[in-house]
């Protein structure tokens, strides 16, 4: 089963390789190279791209910086990974439009979600940057928000791990990995799959979540043809 509208979660870390900061272009271009290959198929792929490997909100609050402000700071580091996504992508060939939810028209389009979805039908892969365009949110909370809103059928979300599992597999060598999951379960047992705002907008919504690992080539395009390499959380 391959899917046809789909929303991939981008945490900023995913961009930053082994840095430790910021934006690694070899990491971004083979990435960009796994999503060509799913538009390639004939997949509609919108992104969210979180800021994390610039600037987090939270942290700068908790060293003293007012929170909304601190929040706005991470959300204008996601469009800078945004915008460097796009690049990557159309070096190679795919057609690509960046929304903000914060207004920046002389970098990109300001979200308009039936332009993206106009955009996503004629096979351009649309990356929302900005977040929810609201500080105390998450890109995870976004990219629940706005696969409701663009009526995509489902949120990959990459992350550094293969799933989700029941006790962290870095500590404990016994650690199960979960091939699916509940929301109720996610949430009643706080898994750390996204946080729980945007657990419960797509328990709400009915979107399915597939965890996977994105360091892993190949990936992606697996995890959008429905082959489960990480873990699934459903109803
Ligand atoms: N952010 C926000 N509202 C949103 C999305 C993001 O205020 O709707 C801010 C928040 O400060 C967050 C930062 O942007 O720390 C970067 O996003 P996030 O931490 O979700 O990125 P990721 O962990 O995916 O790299």
């Amino acid at each position: 089963m391959t899917y046809r509208r789909v929303l991939l979660k981008l945490s900023g870390e995913a961009l930053m390789g082994d840095l430790g900061y910021g934006i690694d272009p070899k990491v971004v271009a083979d990435i960009a190279q796994e999503i060509s290959e799913v538009v390639k198929i004939g997949v509609q792929v919108a992104i969210v791209v979180g800021g994390g490997n610039i600037f987090r909100g939270v942290k700068a609050a908790s060293a003293g910086m007012d929170r909304a402000t601190a929040d706005y700071v991470g959300m204008i580091a996601t469009v800078m990974n945004a915008i460097t996504l796009q690049d990557a992508l159309e070096q190679i060939g795919i057609a690509t439009r960046v929304q903000t939810a914060i207004a920046m028209q002389e970098v990109a389009e300001p979200y308009i979600r039936r332009r993206a979805i106009r955009h996503l039908e004629y096979g351009r892969v649309v990356i929302f940057g900005a977040g929810s365009g609201n500080p105390f949110f998450t890109t995870d909370t976004t990219a629940a928000l706005r696969a409701a809103e663009i009526d995509a059928e489902v949120i990959f979300k990459a992350t550094k791990v293969d799933g989700v599992y029941d006790s962290d597999p870095h500590v404990n060598p016994e650690a199960k990995r979960y091939t699916s999951l509940t929301y109720s379960h996610v949430l009643s047992n706080d898994l750390r799959v996204m946080d729980g705002t945007a657990i419960a907008l797509c328990k709400e919504n009915n979107i399915p979540i597939v965890v996977f690992n994105l360091s892993v080539p190949g990936n992606i395009v697996r995890s959008v043809k429905g082959e489960n390499i990480g873990t699934i959380v459903g109803g």
